[in-house]
């Protein structure tokens, strides 16, 4: 099995090496990550300048590499450039923090899987609330780690529908403490951004942009409520973006043929 890793935390971060070290023994692996952090850049492209690698230290055995661009960017050119074959499988992560709700749309990590999907590629994104410094860290990762394992030969067996990824977030708890494994649907975050102003040396004004979670919606179904719970969260995605059932309800409106007239 070859397996592509990525994340947005950067190449150093210890989620990835985490991942990497759990992962080695299941196949080939090959690190493409961020040379540093880019977490919220969600699926951006680098289009306008060069993108360029350089060989990274992430597990013994592992070939890594560095790279300028995004998390999209470091799955697009693994795959098309620097694998040595077809690649079964993408995992991104583990992530420094959850990536509940909305926030999937902002992390260049579950975009990364994104990525994998859109080129074919069986993917998954894993986070956990573990991340750099977090008090319990070496365990959530670890944990994180082992359920990535797992999932890993799961979907080798069991694959995906056509167009789906997977979302992963892991409570940040040792193994034994993590109460089981629950399938969820996106649940609704609400945040109120907060754009502070301030003032620069040159007396220019700069703003500051920060989050404040305003409201989060703790349905039993929800992705946020399985982590409270002490369950790993596994949401199903689609690549596919389009609001299926308002289509069909749009049809029933006469828009085209009112547009054709006003023409
Ligand atoms: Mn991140």
């Amino acid at each position: 099995m070859r397996i592509l890793l990525t994340n947005d935390d950067g190449v150093n971060a210890r989620g990835l090496m985490a991942l990497a070290e759990r992962l080695r023994p299941l196949g080939e692996l090959l690190v493409v990550a961020p040379e540093r952090p880019q977490s919220a850049t969600s699926h951006s492209a680098t289009l306008h300048k060069p993108i360029r690698v350089q060989p990274a230290q992430v597990a013994e055995g592992v070939t890594a590499y560095a790279c300028s661009g995004t998390p999209s960017d470091c799955v697009a050119l693994g795959l098309a450039n620097l694998a040595c074959g077809p690649v079964d499988l993408l995992a991104a992560g583990i992530n420094h923090g959850v990536n509940l709700g909305i926030d999937v749309t902002y992390s260049g990590t579950v975009m990364a899987a994104l990525e994998g999907c859109l080129k074919g590629v069986l993917s998954f994104a894993i986070s956990t609330g573990a991340g750099e410094g977090k008090t319990g860290d070496e365990l959530g990762l670890a944990a994180a780690a082992e359920f990535a394992a797992w999932l890993c030969g799961w979907l080798q067996e069991h694959r995906l529908p056509e167009g789906i990824f997977l979302n992963v977030n892991v409570p940040p708890l040792p193994l034994e403490e993590i109460c089981g494994l629950r399938f969820t649907r996106l649940g609704r975050r609400r945040y109120e951004d907060t754009l502070e102003r301030r003032v620069d040396p040159w007396g220019r004004p700069y703003f500051w942009r920060g989050e404040l979670l305003a409201s989060r919606e703790e349905a039993a179904d929800s992705d946020e409520y399985a982590v409270k719970q002490g369950f790993i969260s596994v949401s199903p995605l689609s690549s596919d973006l389009t609001a299926t059932a308002a289509l069909a309800e749009l049809n029933k409106w006469d828009l085209p043929q009112q547009w054709a007239q006003k023409r």
